[in-house]
């Protein structure tokens, strides 16, 4: 089969079957970021009120910041900015801090004391759950009898595999569950080294179809690293990965990644050439909200990736204060839709971080996911949630209904620990204050979940 190319120019026209977008490439952007030291150089916040600016500044002190010029000017609305879902996807709040902790270390700040800053930062991440369900000690496979860094295998299918250039962002998400290795620990990294780990563990494997390239973000990696990697993807003992995914959040943060880039042709040219090769490429494209979808270059961005033959799938929180409505939901999975986007997972936000901040209850998130799919087709319906990636698996809030009089939570696993707790129903008592899965417990009198025994 032969794929039509997206052509771009620089007569500026990216053109992809019928749409055109105009995407001015006379003079391509660089990435430039803005980090905590570097507030004071984005001239929109700096017209912020005082109190909000040294609400961020201080925030961002024990919160991964970082954003870039794209982010700045073109996603967030900064007439509107208080409300504005993309600023509060990117820049830390106060309120993302205890009340005691922040005022301890504004004072901190406020006096420069450096050490102090140092110790109230350690002592506050100290306390935010950095690895949640267990991430960093469970999952971890051995080969040859050494355990894979870089590497987690936890559903029998799809193996996870954290390059070491791909842990860091283009910008970074304010509620990041993976916060603990850009925040500069060392020791919280997962990573891996080796590429030849990764084809030998996976060539002893051959009950794996999905290998999941994630992070941070793979796609800050060079066209050349990331080919490393899934170039050895095609190699005939892996015949039996079928499915590669990338995990990413690009498209939102860095659409000329697929662009211009001084690489950007390389890795249209790699997606098309894995393609070929007969693999199924799905870019797992991290999205939260609608507007994240509006720009010309992230259309473009789309589009030149779908001419690949390669997919692509959308997935990420629900979030309070960024997504916590049904109609921005509805919004998003048709204008996805619309551009060629597979809706895939809304997932509830896990318990790290400034999780009392985010947090959506149960009850509304499982309200916000029947909402928005009832205005919606059954071609944006493809998307499963509200889901928890917990210890035991991936657990679905199917909905709260009445069993003999009494109100329960219906659930069910999207993937579990065991694959034969796949697609399990089972009941919890219902609790309207619960956020995450060690909030429930069993219905009907019984001791414990079936999973548990
Ligand atoms: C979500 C997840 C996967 C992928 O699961 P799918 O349902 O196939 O998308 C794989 N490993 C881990 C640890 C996960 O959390
Ligand atoms: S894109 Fe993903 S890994 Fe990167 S900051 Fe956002 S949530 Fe974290």
């Amino acid at each position: 089969m032969i794929l039509k190319r997206v052509s771009l120019s620089m007569n500026k026209a990216v053109t992809f079957s019928s749409d055109v977008y105009q995407v001015d490439l006379t003079n391509p952007p660089k990435l430039n970021v803005f980090t905590q030291r570097q507030l004071s150089k984005i001239p929109q916040f700096m017209l912020l009120p005082e109190n909000a600016r040294i609400g961020v500044e201080v925030a961002a002190l024990v919160f991964p910041f970082r954003v870039n010029e794209y982010v700045v000017n073109e996603l967030i609305d900064w007439d509107n900015w208080s409300s504005c879902s993309i600023f509060r996807l990117t820049f830390p709040q106060k309120e993302m801090l205890e009340p005691a902790d922040f005022d301890a270390l504004l004072a901190a700040y406020k006096a420069e004391d450096k050490a102090a800053i140092k110790e109230i930062v350690e002592r506050v991440r100290e306390g935010l759950n950095p690895h949640p369900a267990g991430q960093k000690e469970l999952n971890v496979p051995t080969y040859k009898g050494e355990p894979v860094e870089g590497i987690q295998h936890k559903y029998e299918q799809t193996v996870l595999f954290f390059p070491a250039q791909g842990q860091t962002c283009h910008s970074y998400c304010t509620f990041c569950f993976r916060w603990a290795q850009f925040v500069g620990d060392k020791e919280l990294k997962f990573a891996s080294k080796e590429v030849e780990q990764l084809v030998g563990y996976l060539s002893e494997h051959k009950e794996v179809t999905d290998i999941l390239f994630t992070g941070g973000d793979p796609m800050v990696m060079k066209t050349k690293a990331l080919a490393s990697y899934l170039e050895a993807m095609l190699l005939p003992e892996l015949d039996h990965i079928k499915t590669i995914r990338i995990g990413t959040k690009a498209l939102t943060f860095w659409p000329y990644r697929f662009i211009s880039d001084g690489d950007a042709d390389e890795l249209i040219e790699l997606l098309e050439k894995v393609v070929q090769a007969g693999k199924h490429v799905a870019i797992m494209a991290h999205y939260n909200h609608w507007k994240e979808l509006t720009t010309d270059v992230s259309k473009a961005a789309i589009a030149r990736i779908r001419a690949t033959g390669a997919e692509i799938r959308s997935q990420g929180p629900l979030l309070k204060g960024i997504n916590d409505n049904a109609d921005d939901w509805a919004k998003m999975w048709q204008m996805q839709v619309s551009q060629g986007i597979i809706p895939y997972y809304m997932f509830v936000e896990r318990d790290t971080g400034a999780h009392h901040y985010f947090e959506v209850k149960l009850e509304k998130a499982w309200h916000v996911y029947r909402e928005a799919q009832k205005q919606v087709s059954g071609v944006c319906r493809t998307a499963r949630g509200p889901s928890m990636s917990a210890s035991p698996g991936k657990v679905e809030v199917s909905g709260i209904t009445e069993v003999n009089g009494e109100k329960v939570f219906t659930l069910r696993f999207i993937q579990g620990r065991d694959p034969d707790w796949v697609q399990r129903p089972f009941f919890a008592k219902y609790n309207p204050d619960a956020t995450w899965l060690d909030h429930l417990e069993p219905a009907f009198g019984e001791e414990r979940f079936f999973f548990e025994d």
